[in-house]
């Protein structure tokens, strides 16, 4: 594994590949890393690739009343991991080299950034979408590996390579999850144990909606009340949202087609993580 915190390192690296030919496959984080993170690196060796690994909890995407100070951090369990994952390359950049004094440029995708997360963090997509194309134009890969966990993200950055026409393919990733259900995510450590048991509830709720279509049901509001009920469940959590959506536009359903890919989506707020899941609906 080799470690790089400068983007004059990085350059050097990646234009002896540029010479080789090798393909680069690329998987960004903010660290912490887990079986999701874990996941895409398989999926890019899967896929031939050499994998190139980003660490940056990346200031731009966090409110001010944010987690960002707080953020988990644990750079040596992550690169041992990654070593063992066979990743190639870590590029773990300093914040005041990769941002500095004078940085500009916000890279914005305008209504897709709107709805779900973005009503209640205004700035996050932008955040993620300008650290996104700085790395994209830094790293230069083949393929960019995303997760589903974040799905609004995925549909974000998928939109900004199309139209900005960055010659990168996208591949998704399905979600990994807990024994329980609950996704995966670095925030899960802030939770307590009796909201680590009522957490279960994210996952639930959306199948739940799963098995409303299931039985016949395609009233968007029916559904997402039931999904509401469900969420009941976790009286210590506080639903930022629970929404169907066209899973392309993001934009609320209200009868659901089997012609429309469609996502059931929610947030949930406890006490110090803000936890989200989704799936992508069966309809037939
Ligand atoms: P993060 O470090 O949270 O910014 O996540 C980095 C990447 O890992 C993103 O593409 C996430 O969507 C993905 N990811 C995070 N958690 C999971 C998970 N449970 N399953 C699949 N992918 C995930």
């Amino acid at each position: 594994l080799i470690l790089l915190r400068t983007l004059r390192d990085l350059v050097k690296e990646r234009n002896i590949r540029e010479r080789k030919a090798v393909q680069i496959g690329f998987v960004p984080t903010m660290g912490a890393l887990h079986e999701g993170h874990l996941s895409l690196v398989r999926q890019a060796l899967k896929d031939r690739h050499e994998v190139w690994v980003s660490i940056f909890v990346n200031p731009l995407q966090f409110g001010a009343n944010e987690d960002l100070k707080k953020y988990p951090r644990d750079f040596k369990k992550d690169s041992r991991l990654l070593k063992k994952a066979g990743v190639s390359v870590l590029y773990a950049p300093n914040e005041n080299s990769f941002y500095p004094v004078d940085f500009q440029t916000e890279v914005r995708v305008k209504s897709l950034s709107a709805g779900l997360c973005g009503a209640v963090r205004p700035a996050h997509f932008a955040g993620v979408a300008t650290v996104v194309s700085k790395l994209l134009m830094q790293v230069r890969p083949h393929k960019l590996y995303l997760g589903q966990k974040d799905f609004q993200q995925c549909r974000v950055i998928e939109q900004m390579i199309t139209d900005l026409d960055m010659p990168v393919r996208v591949r998704r990733c399905p979600i990994v999850r807990e024994k329980d259900g609950l996704a995966m995510s670095s925030r899960n450590v802030f939770l307590s144990p009796s909201e680590r048991v009522q957490a279960r509830v994210l996952y639930q709720a959306l199948n739940s909606v799963q098995r409303g279509v299931d039985s016949g049901q395609r009233d968007a509001f029916k559904l997402k009340n039931g999904m509401l009920l469900a969420l009941k469940n976790a009286p210590s959590g506080v639903v930022d949202y629970a929404e169907i959506v066209d899973a392309s536009t993001l934009a609320p359903m209200i009868k659901l087609r089997p012609s429309v890919q469609v996502l059931a989506a929610v947030a949930v707020r406890f006490s110090a993580a803000r936890l989200i899941d989704n799936i992508l609906l069966d309809i037939v």
